[in-house]
């Protein structure tokens, strides 16, 4: 045991943190993949690299470090790996920003290795604060979705998803983004409320009413219900498109509501969903108005090369000037809008890629899946629920991983890479062999390139070794942690792949964190000025007080409100621990302890009582994943249990040299160990000083997590009456204004057992006590009589003297039921109610007593 002079007086704990970081090593936290211990695999969330690891992420990695460092004690093999997930939009608009460049000044080889310098730069500054944080990361098994290792597997997983028949390319309509100039997935549209014009219009003798006038030219139908009378001499006529003259035919839906505008409604490629649907039931014409920039195609005519405002603005104009817009109402409208700009999305039909979506397999595999908080999987039901169409996963950007096919420039034969040459990039490369079909050696490479999510979905089959065949050897990984907010996508995907790639499910469970909110309760946000970064209170209060405040600011999966008194309250609780470790080691060292001491006294039998219950707590909701439950446990051990009652009981005795003091060391000894352990998932570094005094060269983070138990009822229940004994004592001798440790005198506590406190009560209260169990014999007696003055003065005037004197002379028993009438200088006269109060004493084999009672258990003080 190190000496206890060398400690510190206070806690510093950047010193701390900094020495301990300085020391730990990397390779105590790698995966070992010929162990034969069990194994934990965690599918870590690879984090985008913006350079800047948000409150956000650090929430969601403090749960993960917690189990990962507490299933490491419990004996498992965990790989707590290490994911960058590179590719994507927002690097590119940040190199353009950055550079003032567009993607098109460069050529996609420079764009894509700017793109890259600044993805390794910012993880360069998120791997410190990770470190930092001291989260147990197995950076042996770190992996960057931009490198050729990770997405040679991404486009080996896109060949076999596309020999198994998972994967399509058609001309679909798809949601697109005209100023991304990209095609995006549904999970990738946000909604936005904003005010339109419903524009009502005559279309060739029909009232038509549209949000959209400039898709006119796009108009392939009219639709109206089969039931709607108004319209019956409408069927199978043709009509004239108003400004474009182009004929249209009537389709009749029953999906039309009549009720709606004048209940007629035009089909244009595309308005909506709606008309996607109509478009496919009815096998219309597919008129395309809108290219890619945005702009107004050949079709429409003289407004061809606007932009949908100006041509929505010239078409409503020239229906004014033409007589034809009859009226116009506001409207409120939830918008589709691109994700990354907020650029409201238009339906385009493109040759794209897709991922077919199989509701049901997904469904079924999130049923096997242990959801925790388990209402969270019905969000994924939801979704699952509503998919309409299938996932589309080309984009036409640059900084992502490329699809890996070739079209034959002759006969348009698709050539695919063989496995061994992955990656390639077919912009760059040619096949190796020539066409299958008519042996021509021109191709064209594919120019799109994936979805990130193409990437990231396969986290868990690269984390677990999949090398394009079969089941890989760790599959499936134990659990997947990550945030609600990637719910439908994440989850959905990876769920998705890892059943058409391997036909299971890809982990066994869940684990869902909510998000980061303000200190004002509103979502972080630069315009709200409310974002609170990690290393400002790291800085401050470091990495152990954050991550307290992770683990015990909500339930895991509810949305947590930062707050910087929780991380105050956390940082005085290491106070008080280190003062606990402190005494401790100062007591263990005087002798040492012995571990084969016999523990007798209530207060050690006590301790270790609550030790165990609290053991079994904290192993409980952490394997619940009940961070806050665990930690809330641990704390009040140490506060109230340890620090706040039991040492003050056994202070006395520790004092003393004889074999009482060391059954109190063993008890001490036995209950900070344990903390030490307790506390080493949530403040590793705290938890690894304190254990490195008490156990000098040795880690807290290499003992096994805690296995105390301690069955003993009775000390549990008579403890408890012990400190609530103590308390009561205390606070009597408060209200009385005698200091703590003021000599008291004799307490007498009659209890139903016979307790052996070893004398700590009274030494505690520095009393002579005595536990009896016989029953206490009490004698009530009243000892004073308090007159009401303001009675007997009014009342009696001169005789009030007499009065008293009257009154003070009656019997116990008269007092206690005092006569209406007494005798006073000879005339009978009436006892005025309320004139007095008697004051009942207890006595004690003949001495006067003060007695507390607590519950059923009676105490008497007999002052000195
Ligand atoms: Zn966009
Ligand atoms: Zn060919």
């Amino acid at each position: 045991m190190a000496s206890s002079q060398e400690l510190p007086k206070n806690y510093d704990f950047a010193e701390v943190e900094e020495r301990w970081r300085s020391i730990w090593r990397d390779e105590d936290h790698f995966f070992d993949k010929n162990s034969k211990k069990p194994q934990f695999v965690i599918d870590t969330p690879p984090p985008y690299p913006t350079g800047n690891f948000h409150i956000g992420n650090a929430l969601n990695w403090c749960y993960i470090d917690f189990f990962a460092r507490y299933k490491r004690m419990k004996g498992f093999n965990v790989m707590f790996p290490q994911g960058w997930d590179c590719h994507g939009l927002p690097t590119e608009v940040k190199v353009e920003e950055l550079n003032h460049i567009t993607k098109n000044d460069v050529s996609r080889e420079e764009f894509r290795r700017m793109c890259r310098e600044l993805t390794e730069k910012n993880i360069g500054l998120m791997r410190i604060t990770l470190r930092k944080m001291a989260f147990s990361t197995d950076w042996s098994n770190e992996y960057v979705t931009m490198q050729p290792k990770y997405y040679g597997k991404t486009q080996l997983s896109f060949l076999r998803m596309l020999a198994s028949g998972y994967i399509y390319q058609s001309e679909h309509p798809v949601n697109y983004c005209t100023r991304c100039e990209t095609a995006i997935a549904f999970a990738e549209v946000s909604y936005e409320d904003r005010e339109t014009q419903l524009n009502y219009f005559d279309f060739d003798g029909v009232e038509i009413a549209t949000t959209r006038p400039e898709l006119l030219a796009a108009c392939v139908a009219i639709a109206v219900h089969p039931e709607d009378k108004r319209y019956r001499e409408l069927k199978g006529r043709t009509m004239k498109v108003p400004l474009f003259c182009h004929d249209v035919p009537v389709v009749l839906d029953e999906a039309v509501d009549p009720a709606f505008g004048s209940g007629a409604v035009m089909i244009c490629t595309f308005g909506d969903k709606q008309d996607v649907h109509w478009w496919k039931q009815h096998n219309l014409a597919l008129r395309k108005a809108i290219d890619r920039q945005g702009k107004m195609t050949d079709i429409a005519g003289k407004y061809k090369g606007l932009n949908t405002t100006e041509c929505r603005a010239a078409i409503l104009a020239d229906m004014k000037a033409q007589d034809i817009l009859k009226r116009q109402e506001n409207l409120a409208q939830r918008v589709g809008t691109c994700w990354r700009c907020k650029t409201p999305i238009e339906i385009l039909s493109e040759r794209q890629w897709f991922v077919k979506i199989k509701p049901k397999e997904i469904a079924d595999a999130a049923h096997q899946i242990t959801w925790f908080p388990e209402h969270m999987l019905l969000r994924m039901e939801n979704w699952v629920e509503q998919m309409e169409w299938d996932w589309c996963i080309s984009r036409q950007r640059i900084f992502a991983t490329p699809i890996p096919v070739w079209f034959c420039k002759k006969c348009g034969e698709m050539t695919v890479p063989e496995d061994k040459d992955l990656p390639v990039d077919p912009t760059q490369v040619s096949p190796k062999h020539p066409c299958k079909k008519c042996g021509s050696m021109e191709f064209a490479g594919e120019v799109d390139v994936l979805d990130t999510w193409m990437d990231s979905s396969i986290s868990v089959l690269n984390v677990t070794g999949w090398d394009g065949s079969g089941t890989p050897p760790f599959f499936p990984a134990q659990i997947r942690p990550q945030g609600h907010d990637i719910i439908r996508t994440w989850a959905f995907y990876t769920i998705l792949r890892s059943v058409a790639l391997t036909g299971q499910k890809p982990w066994n469970e869940i684990l869902v964190n909510g998000m980061v909110l303000g200190e004002d309760g509103f979502k972080m946000s630069k315009s709200r000025g409310n974002i609170i970064v990690p290393e400002e209170i790291l800085v401050k209060y470091g990495a152990d007080a954050l991550r307290q405040w992770g683990a015990m600011g909500a339930a895991t999966g509810s949305d947590i409100m930062f707050n910087w008194n929780d991380v105050v309250a956390a940082s005085r609780f290491q106070t008080k621990m280190w003062n606990i470790t402190k005494f401790a080691l100062i007591q263990l060292e005087k002798e040492g302890f012995a571990p084969d001491a016999e523990i007798t006294a209530l207060a050690d039998r006590w301790l270790l009582v609550r030790l165990s219950d609290t053991v079994e707590e904290v192993s409980a909701a952490l394997e619940a994943y009940q961070f806050d439950v665990a930690l809330k446990a641990i704390r009040e051990f140490a506060w109230e249990v340890l620090a706040d009652n039991y040492i003050e009981l056994v202070k006395g005795r520790l004092y003393k040299n004889d074999a009482s003091r060391k059954g109190a060391c063993l008890a001490l000894h036995t209950a900070f160990d344990a903390l030490c352990r307790l506390l080493a998932p949530f403040t590793p570094y705290f938890a690894e000083e304190c254990y490195s005094h008490l156990s000098p060269g040795k880690s807290v983070h290499k003992q096994p997590w805690v296995a105390f138990t301690y069955d003993d009822d009775a000390a549990r229940m008579e403890g408890n009456l012990l400190v609530q004994v103590v308390a009561e004592v205390r606070k009597y001798k408060h209200d009385a204004g005698l200091a703590l440790n003021a000599p008291l005198g004799k307490v007498t506590i009659y209890a139903p057992h016979t307790v052996n406190d070893e004398g700590d009560t009274g030494r505690t209260l520095n009393a002579d006590v005595h536990w009896r169990t016989d029953a206490a014999k009490l004698d009530r007696v009243i000892t004073d009589i308090d007159f009401n003055r303001s009675v007997v003065g009014p009342t009696f005037r001169k005789q009030a003297q007499a009065f008293m004197a009257a009154i003070t002379a009656l019997s116990p028993e008269q007092l206690a039921n005092p006569p209406a009438t007494i005798m006073l200088d000879g005339c009978e006269t009436a006892v005025p109610e309320n004139s007095f109060t008697p004051k009942y004493s207890y006595m004690e084999e003949g001495a006067q007593v003060d007695v507390i009672t607590v519950g059923d258990v009676i105490l008497t003080i007999t002052k000195m």
